[in-house]
């Protein structure tokens, strides 16, 4: 994938879109406000529930208020999902939640956490996912990939029968327009975009002008992601299923929802700085990552991982979860921001965060005992001496 994702990228097509997302991104961030005001306006002409929610909090209450007479509901894969931790929150008030992406069901089979955004099963051989899948299922499952994905599908489209809500992300959001544009490869979204009730949940950050910038913001994000000049499905919802076949009266509920609802989450977005907002999600950055590349999932939070990952969990869980999520790991090396097709200052964003992050108290013990030292000794070096310092003897 790694040489399927270079070569698209150097595509003169794609070095021109590459640009004009940039500049989608960057007017699009620095407008949110407004947008925000024109998708209200234009999901309410287009008959989608809307609701802006300060935090996860707010979000999982508005769901959970929609949802609360089900047994049963389902979701695709989703970032900002996740970041709410929607899942946990359903299942504590009892309602069983159906993941539908083939990777992360493999996940919600285990106790583990996903280890990239676009591949969350990755760190499993194959031999592991077949026990996994005889274990959790008690089905008997062949180690190969179409045994495990024929079961899992199953499985999946036999709970599918029992549930009418579907629960998505989007990847872009036209305020303009009223359309919320979601990419799949795996037809997941479209299924759940069918169901009676369609709720969509996704970041502020997410906002662009019109649907064909939208659609531009999805493009590039699939060739970065993978490799492909698109994906096999661009879902783009603009309202609730609906047909005026007879006598022109207006009926709702044909083949696809009664009810499409968009909540558009905060969460700390607003006052996170406009760069770390440009994010188009293609997980690019981690790939390149050295310090992802050995640590893996612990540089990074709740699904966001990476240095982008660190800094972004800063603004919407606060200086602690950053410190833990790895704030000080990173190199500032600056590799993300060569592979970035936005070309986020990933190392700039990140020094801004510790200081933040260093003003809150939250230090490692090394740098503990370096300010110790600077403050009995005058130097950062235990002994007050340069000279006599163990750094410094071979100097
Ligand atoms: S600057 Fe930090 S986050 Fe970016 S590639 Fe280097 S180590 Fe990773």
């Amino acid at each position: 994938m790694a040489e399927r994702r270079a070569k698209i990228t150097e595509d003169p097509l794609i070095g021109r879109l590459k640009e004009t997302v940039k500049n989608i991104r960057e007017n699009s961030t620095r407008n949110l406000e407004k947008l925000l005001e024109k998708a209200e306006e234009s999901f309410q002409d287009n008959d989608i529930e809307f609701y802006i929610a300060e935090n996860g909090e707010e979000a999982n209450h508005i769901i959970y208020d929609i949802v609360k007479d089900e047994r049963i509901i389902a979701k695709s894969k989703s970032n900002t999902l996740t970041e709410i931790n929607l899942v946990n929150f359903l299942e504590k008030k009892g309602l069983e939640v159906i993941e539908t992406d083939l990777g992360d069901r493999i996940i919600q089979l285990t106790d583990d956490r996903p280890v990239h955004p676009t591949a969350p099963a990755l760190h499993f051989n194959m031999q592991e996912i077949a026990d996994i899948i005889t274990e959790k299922l008690k089905v008997k499952v062949e180690a190969n990939p179409e045994d495990i994905m024929e079961t899992i599908k199953a499985d999946v489209l036999r709970k599918l029968e029992n549930v009418k809500v579907g629960i998505t992300g989007a990847n872009a959001v036209a305020a303009y327009d009223g359309s919320i544009v979601m990419v799949h490869n795996e037809g997941n979204i479209g299924l759940l975009s069918l169901k009676d009730t369609h709720i969509i949940v996704f970041g502020i950050d997410k906002l662009v002008g019109t649907l064909e910038d939208a659609i531009s913001v999805a493009k590039l994000e699939t060739a970065y992601a993978t490799g492909s000049r698109v994906p096999s499905y661009i879902s783009v919802v603009s309202g609730p299923s609906k047909t005026a076949d007879i006598q022109k009266i207006l009926l709702k509920n044909m083949y696809g929802p009664r009810r499409v609802v968009a909540i558009a989450l905060d969460n700390g977005r607003s006052k996170a700085p406009l760069e770390c907002l440009w994010c188009i999600g293609c997980g690019t950055c981690i790939t390149s990552c050295p310090i992802y590349n050995v640590v893996g999932y612990d540089f990074g939070y709740n699904g966001y991982l990476g240095g982008r990952g660190v800094a972004f969990t800063n603004f919407i869980e606060g200086e602690r979860a950053s410190f833990d999520a790895g704030i000080y790991m990173c190199t500032l090396c600056s590799r993300c921001t060569i592979t970035c097709p936005l070309e986020i200052p990933i190392a700039d964003i990140i020094e801004e965060v510790r200081c933040q992050v260093q003003r809150a108290g939250y230090r490692l013990d090394v740098h503990k005992n370096i300010i110790k030292n600077i403050k009995e000794t005058g130097t950062p070096f235990k002994g007050g001496n340069l000279k006599d310092s163990k750094w410094t003897s071979n100097v």
